[in-house]
């Protein structure tokens, strides 16, 4: 079933388990259930899978909440959190055992381990052997009066449950290979899979996708849907991301968690576009809006192998970002930076230092540390470098440049000229000026055009790092 032949309302949900943070395939989920709803006019739907009390914390569901919110991926309903609606679930559990699809399991652990471990003895696949399951004309052994009961799904006998996966294709299994599902526990609580179905059924998701790790819930959530006479969802398990070595994506190749990249200096557009050809693709697109992305994103043009992650083409792709970004924007962000670095970053002219950078940065936190040259402390160039670099020669030199450099204005092409006249003075090339001045001033031999980083530094900055160095007095 694709979109185009489903005449559902298109709705979708991404569905964290708040155990952590948002990290980069749950993004991409997210992402894709996303631009899939906006590209049909559907509903993006947040619902959080909180059922694992141990494990959830409310610090990983503000995680998520942040992560979403900095991707911009605005859910139009939720958060849901499940932890909400269990009286709901045991609602739809009664209706099951009312209707005969589900019943009461008596056997203890112990006992279910023991015919689960007949069954492999026999080379058959490890299972509940149906003790407690009812059939006609079948006797059910007494009710023990000192246990409770779990709640088992009464899964088909018969036949086979397939779906065509929106990103793997047609997948069959025969339901004899499907477990008598608990669906809740001694206590009455309901189990994940059974929260899952019972919710994209009240929400009316027409589309699930999801990571391929829960390929073989699919069948046995099928088959609840089916016996709660409930629409069944088109689905799509998206392979998982691997790190750059092929491994399974994890805290070892660094920042997984989405606001890490923020930390780091990702622009949000950056990081959908990557994230969005993680995956898929449309035609040769490398670089292409949200905007692109809603209208090309109808679910097809999945990949099918697993995706790896590149942070060379993370990084090409935020500094294209970067690039194209507005300068005062941009400055809005690297103000915060430099803050944080211990900076002022109203000291100098944020917007045109940015521009004097923008072009050399991958990220926005180089970005921020490249305009600390105006705002920060004064930097210690190399000795080495300085031994090399500032000469005797080029001493006298920068000496005459400063001398020079109270009679003139201080622009970008009155500095220029400066530096002329000031070669031609004392017979020396380009280098032996600018290399010098670059290292006082920015502790570096590289800098953007000097007349330009000299312009934007102030004349009286430059004087000050002159004399730290004590070239002039
Ligand atoms: N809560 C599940 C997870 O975080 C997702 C379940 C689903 O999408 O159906 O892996």
């Amino acid at each position: 079933m694709t979109a185009a032949t489903n005449a559902r309302p298109i709705r979708t949900r991404f569905a964290p388990s708040p155990t952590g943070f948002l990290h980069l395939g749950g993004a991409r989920t997210a992402l894709y259930c996303w631009a899939f709803a906006r590209h049909f006019g559907g509903d993006f739907i947040l619902r959080v899978e909180d059922t694992d009390v141990a494990r959830s914390t409310p610090e990983a569901v503000q995680a998520i909440l942040d992560g979403m919110q900095w991707l911009g991926l605005e859910p139009d309903e939720g958060p849901f959190y499940q932890m909400q609606r269990m009286d709901r679930y045991r609602e739809v559990i009664e209706q099951l055992l009312a209707s005969g699809h589900a019943y009461h399991c008596y056997s203890s652990p112990e006992e279910v381990q023991a015919m689960r471990e007949a069954a492999m003895a026999r080379g058959a696949k490890p299972r509940y052997d149906g003790t407690w399951r009812p059939e006609d004309g079948k006797p059910l052994p007494p009710v023990p009066t000192d246990r409770k009961p779990v709640v088992r799904f009464r899964n088909p006998e018969l036949g086979v449950t397939s779906w065509n996966d929106l990103v793997k294709g047609v997948i069959s299994v025969r339901n004899d290979e499907l477990d008598d599902l608990v669906i809740a526990r001694t206590d009455g609580t309901p189990t994940y899979n059974f929260c899952v179905v019972v919710d994209d059924w009240d929400m009316q998701i027409s589309h699930v996708l999801r990571g391929d790790d829960h390929v073989n819930n699919t069948p046995r959530q099928i088959n609840i849907l089916q016996a709660l006479g409930a629409d069944i969802p088109a689905y799509g398990h998206l392979p998982m991301i691997l790190g750059p070595d092929g491994q399974k994506l994890s805290k070892r190749h660094g920042a997984v968690s989405v606001m890490m990249y923020e930390q780091a200096g990702y622009l949000p557009e950056a990081m959908i576009n990557y994230l969005a050809r993680l995956g898929w693709s449309h035609a040769d697109d490398e670089i292409f809006s949200r905007q692109d992305l809603v209208q090309w994103f109808d679910g097809q043009s999945l990949s099918r192998s697993p995706a790896q992650w590149d942070p060379k083409k993370l990084n090409w792709v935020n500094a294209h970002y970067i690039k194209q970004a507005d300068n005062e924007w941009l400055a809005i962000d690297i103000a915060k930076r430099l803050s944080g670095l211990g900076a002022d970053p109203e000291a100098v002219d944020l917007a045109r230092a940015i521009g004097l950078f923008k072009e050399r940065c991958e990220t926005l936190q180089d970005l921020a540390k490249a305009c600390l040259l105006f705002c920060g402390p004064t930097p210690q160039p190399e000795p080495e470098l300085v031994e090399k670099h500032i000469t005797e020669a080029a001493r006298q030199a920068v000496q005459t440049f400063w001398a020079g450099s109270h009679s003139i204005e201080w622009r970008a092409d009155e500095i220029s000229q400066l530096i002329k006249t000031t070669l031609a003075a004392h017979h020396l090339k380009m280098p032996q000026l600018a290399i010098p001045l670059r290292l006082i001033v920015a502790g570096t031999p590289q800098t953007p055009a000097i007349d330009a980083v000299l312009e934007l530094m102030g004349h009286e900055r430059v004087g000050q790092r002159l004399r730290a160095f004590g070239l002039v007095t």
